[in-house]
């Protein structure tokens, strides 16, 4: 059996139904989705997807706690013992996952960006790993479940429909030594990850100042900017803005790298983006190797130009 763990029905949660039904059609195996969260999560949008989803819902769990969800999930998985076990690289994942892997002593494959299963089953977890420089694949021969946090939007697969059950397991309760007093979200002027255009600067825009006209670009298509390791080290952008292994990962129909140099750090962060456009004034910059389009010019020019189209065609 394929597990899949997550605390909310959400863009993630089909992004993995999609490549877990993938992989349990390769080994034959159930695809079993485990929703634990508040009673109001709207089950009927995703049950058709899996062949179980089991449900841990309590009004208890409208808020985070790591030790309930994790004893409560832990109870789950020994019970339904599926033999791959994933979550999405979110905060939720990222806190769960290793908690779990040890509880139930076994290993854990952080921030993959692909999966694939071997003909004996075991699961093949590949992500970056020595700064990036390699992609490495994990196996876990010798422990159940082989469990792994995969990077959001690593995956275009569709969800299919299978048998659609759902069962509800029951809640331990647990007494929590934490108390829930307040939540402030915290706003976030780069929204990177949900925009259909990313304006992405590099260090070829020379200066903070220049990037304006790459926010500019964004503001008149509904973008968002985008940016290098090297620019947020240099405090051009926040760190909310980075693209890559150490930032985030975005999947936008156009990707505008201006000024970049196309480091496999950066790459691994927008290499499934559907249209890539590049712009560099070195016609071997590496970026050009996942360019649908590349420019050899000047990046500040190029964007001004690119704005200056827009705006003559708006005033037509
Ligand atoms: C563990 C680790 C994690 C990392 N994580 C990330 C990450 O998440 N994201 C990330 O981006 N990087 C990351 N990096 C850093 C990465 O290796 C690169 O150093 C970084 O991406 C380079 O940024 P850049 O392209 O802006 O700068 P540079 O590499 O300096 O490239 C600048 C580019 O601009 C071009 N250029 C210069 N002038 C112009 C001009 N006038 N017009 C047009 N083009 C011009 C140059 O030809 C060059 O290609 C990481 C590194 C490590 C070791």
């Amino acid at each position: 059996m394929i597990g899949i763990i997550n605390n909310r029905i959400d863009e993630n949660t089909f992004e993995l139904l999609g490549k877990a039904n993938q992989l349990a059609q390769k080994i034959q195996a159930d695809l079993c989705l485990f929703i634990i969260g508040s009673m109001n999560m709207e089950i009927d949008k995703v049950k058709d997807y899996a062949d179980l989803t089991i449900l841990l819902l309590s009004e208890k769990f409208e808020h985070f706690s790591v030790y309930p969800f994790l004893i409560n999930l832990e109870r789950a998985v020994r019970k339904y013992k599926p033999s791959i076990l994933l979550s999405p690289a979110t905060t939720f994942g990222r806190t769960i996952m290793p908690a779990l892997a040890a509880r139930l002593a076994t290993g854990l494959t952080a921030d993959c960006t692909d999966l694939d299963v071997d003909e004996k089953g075991n699961l093949l977890q590949t992500r970056p790993a020595i700064g990036g420089n390699v992609m490495a694949t994990i196996i876990t021969p010798n422990h159940r479940p082989q469990m792994a946090t995969v990077r959001p939007r690593s995956f275009s697969f569709q969800p299919e429909k299978r048998k659609g059950m759902v069962e509800r397991d029951e809640i331990v309760k647990i007494e929590d030594g934490c108390e829930f007093i307040s939540m402030e979200k915290r706003e976030t002027s780069a929204q990177i990850d949900q925009a259909q255009v990313v304006v992405s600067v590099g260090k070829g825009l020379r200066r903070k100042e220049n990037t304006e006209i790459a926010e500019r670009l964004a503001k008149m298509v509904n973008g968002a900017v985008g940016a290098t390791r090297s620019v947020v080290d240099a405090k051009w952008f926040s760190h909310d803005h980075q693209v890559g292994l150490s930032g985030k990962t975005v999947k936008p129909k156009i990707y505008i790298a201006a000024g970049i140099s196309g480091a496999v750090q950066h790459i691994a962060g927008m290499q499934t983006s559907e249209i890539v456009v590049a712009i560099n004034k070195d016609k071997y910059a590496p970026i050009f190797k996942v360019a649908d389009i590349g420019l050899v010019s000047d990046a500040y020019s190029t964007l001004e130009q690119i704005v200056k189209l827009l705006e003559d065609e708006k005033d037509e």
